[in-house]
């Protein structure tokens, strides 16, 4: 059975006081989560250590890296090393987002090197791909999320792929308040898996966890997460909320 997953991106939001209050409140909450299911948080550089501090002993909840640098050590001036979030227990990676692609010009081919890095390190790559509202809006989004999967994951082996975390989020459903419809979500999900199982095989595809990312609310995440191809989400703006994520998380499958 493939992991199901709540996966929060706090993205550049909250001081360390505010996020160990969102922390508190959220472990204060009433959160259910069976085996093959995970809660992530996707935390800011600063906050990795303090958070973990606080989640230490819950077992299903775990921390992301935002980001990774694609070079290894060195003279990187202000970028973060797969290793120096390996030092700290960070086992999670969100690679790819579309806000890195689009503001920090990342392109499929650095996305495959940052991959690549957190594979040697033993990090877990979360890798993003969508398609913005043009691509939607002209019906090529198939073949533009093929070729993002292609051109970043496709040099990786089966025995890598199996178990692999992918989040697809329509980059025009990302804090805008607009969401996919559920029918939309599993339409891409399902052409994800498709374009997997033509290159690795089912068994491989059907054990990778894809997620949708999108406006992600308490209020449509039950509908959303109950498509056969989902299997959990990537939530921005309502992961700031700890009775938004709270429920977030206990409307995975
Ligand atoms: C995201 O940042 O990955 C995201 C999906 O944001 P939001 O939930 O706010 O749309």
């Amino acid at each position: 059975m493939r992991k199901q997953i709540a996966a929060a991106n706090w993205k550049m939001n909250l001081s360390l006081e505010k996020a160990a209050t969102l922390m508190t409140d959220l472990l204060a909450s009433p959160i259910e989560l069976s085996p093959n299911q995970e809660a992530v948080f996707g935390v800011p550089f600063p906050y990795l250590t303090s958070i973990n501090q606080q989640i230490a002993g819950k077992k299903q909840f775990s921390l992301a890296a935002q980001n990774c640098s694609n070079k290894s050590s060195g003279a990187y001036t202000g970028e973060v090393s797969v290793e120096m979030l390996k030092s700290i227990h960070v086992p999670y990676v969100i690679i790819g987002h579309s806000e890195r692609r689009e503001y920090f010009n990342e392109s499929n081919a650095v996305l495959a090197e940052k991959v690549n890095i957190c594979f040697e390190a033993g990090l877990k790559p979360i890798f993003c791909c969508g398609e913005a509202l043009q691509i939607r809006e002209a019906g090529t989004q198939n073949s533009y999320v093929e070729n993002q999967l292609k051109e970043s994951l496709f040099h990786l082996t089966a025995g890598q792929l199996k178990g692999f975390v992918i989040a697809y989020e329509p980059i025009w459903a990302i804090g805008t308040g607009k969401t996919a419809t559920s029918e939309q979500a599993q339409e891409m999900h399902a052409h994800i898996r498709n374009v997997l199982s033509a290159k690795y095989g089912s068994e491989v595809a059907n054990s990778i966890s894809i997620l949708y990312g999108g406006s992600v609310k308490a209020a449509n995440a039950k509908e959303i997460f109950g498509q056969p191809d989902v299997d959990g989400g990537l939530v921005g703006g309502a992961s700031l909320i700890a009775a938004e994520f709270s429920a977030i998380i206990n409307s995975l499958k």
